[in-house]
This record gives C-alpha cells, sequence and structure tokens, in this order.
C-alpha cells in the first residue's frame, strides 16, 4: 500500500533544456562512434567497436577526450569564460551525454551541462568517466555550484582533463579538489595545447 515510484522529483520539469537544440547525444553518439573522430589520427590502429572503446583504456581516453575538445570550438564566444566540452562516456564505451560552455545559457559550464542532461535523461552514472578539455572549476562567478562540486555530488569517480585550469578567472585546483574526495583525475597533457588553442583569446600569448 506504499508508494514506491516517488523518488525522483528533480527529473521532472527539466525536460525542457533539452529542446535547447544543441544535441546533446547527438554530436557525441553519431559523430563520435562512427569512428572518424580525429583530425589528427587519435585512435591508433582502429579502435575496434566494444572494449577498446572504454574509458580507462589510454587510446580510448585519448579518443573521448579529443572529443571533448572538437565539443569546445562550437561554444559560443566570451571574453570572460573558457570554452570547454565534455562528453560523459559510460564504462562501455557508450556516450550518456555531452555539452559544452554556454550550450543553452551564457552561464552554463561545459561539465554542467553534460550532467544535466544525464540527469534529465535519468542515466546512471556508475562506473561513468567525464571527459572535459579544462580542468573542473572549482570557484565561478557565473554560479554558485563549481563543476567540481557537481561532479563530486553526481557520484562520478573518475575525471579525464587535457589541461588544469590557468589563473586567468579563478585560482583553478578543481582537479586537487576532486581528487581529495577520492575522484581519480588523469590528465592527457598531449592534448593541452589542442584544448589551450581553443582559448587562445584568454591567454594573452
Ligand atoms: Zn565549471
Amino acid at each position: 500500500m506504499g508508494e514506491p515510484g516517488s523518488g525522483l522529483p528533480a527529473e521532472r520539469g527539466k525536460a525542457r533544456d533539452d529542446a535547447g537544440g544543441v544535441a546533446a547525444g547527438g554530436v557525441a553518439a553519431g559523430g563520435v562512434a562512427a569512428g572518424g573522430v580525429a583530425p589528427g589520427g587519435v585512435a591508433p590502429g582502429g579502435v575496434a567497436p566494444g572494449g577498446a572503446r572504454a574509458p580507462g583504456h589510454p587510446a580510448a581516453d585519448r579518443r573521448w577526450l579529443a572529443e571533448a575538445v572538437e565539443l569546445s570550438r562550437r561554444c559560443p564566444q566570451s571574453s570572460t569564460a573558457f570554452s570547454v566540452g565534455a562528453v560523459l562516456v559510460d564504462a562501455h564505451g557508450e556516450v550518456i551525454a555531452a555539452g559544452y560552455s554556454r550550450a543553452a545559457d551564457p552561464r552554463d559550464h561545459a561539465e554542467e551541462v553534460a550532467l544535466r542532461r544525464a540527469r534529465d535523461a535519468g542515466a546512471s552514472l556508475a562506473g561513468a568517466t567525464l571527459y572535459s578539455s579544462l580542468e573542473p572549476c572549482l570557484r565561478r562567478a557565473s554560479r554558485p555550484a563549481s563543476c567540481a562540486e557537481l561532479i563530486a555530488a553526481s557520484g562520478l569517480r573518475r575525471v579525464v582533463i587535457a589541461w588544469r585550469e590557468p589563473p586567468v578567472f579563478q585560482p583553478g585546483g578543481g582537479g586537487v579538489w576532486l581528487e581529495r574526495r577520492g575522484v581519480t583525475v588523469v590528465e592527457v597533457p598531449d592534448l593541452a595545447e589542442r584544448a589551450r588553442a581553443v582559448n587562445a583569446h584568454l591567454l594573452g600569448a
């Protein structure tokens, strides 16, 4: 005589964000998996569908992170915030959701968009990895919850980034903060230059 199904209030009423037209899954799910990801030849030897796409394999990590960097190129330009791309991938190498900075709102951060879309879709994040072209922010001016806090609260246990947040707008430090909370943070420095180039106008060099 109970009401077993009343535990998920947060999923209601948020679905409209998805109508924003950015194609959360579309971007990554369609284009990426098809095989021809990286202009620079990210996937050595042709990544087989299945196992080698799974987060944790170095080639897979690099491939998904390269996709996040590609997404960052879609960000509406800003002189007051970084352009970042983020892709959430499950343990089997399937894209859960993706996002990029200012995707639906000028205050949007990439990781936040991906997490929001995953939540709205009711997706499980168990065993998932978040690929972000930039270290998740620890502090931000635009909204109260930083991406590092959102990630910690989401239950994600693994994050892969291309570079650490430089102290242009905020001090950075999201990666270390996450590691202190037991989240594994993997840096792939050879993609840093590609990720940084998207933000060259903010770096003054
Ligand atoms: Zn952020």
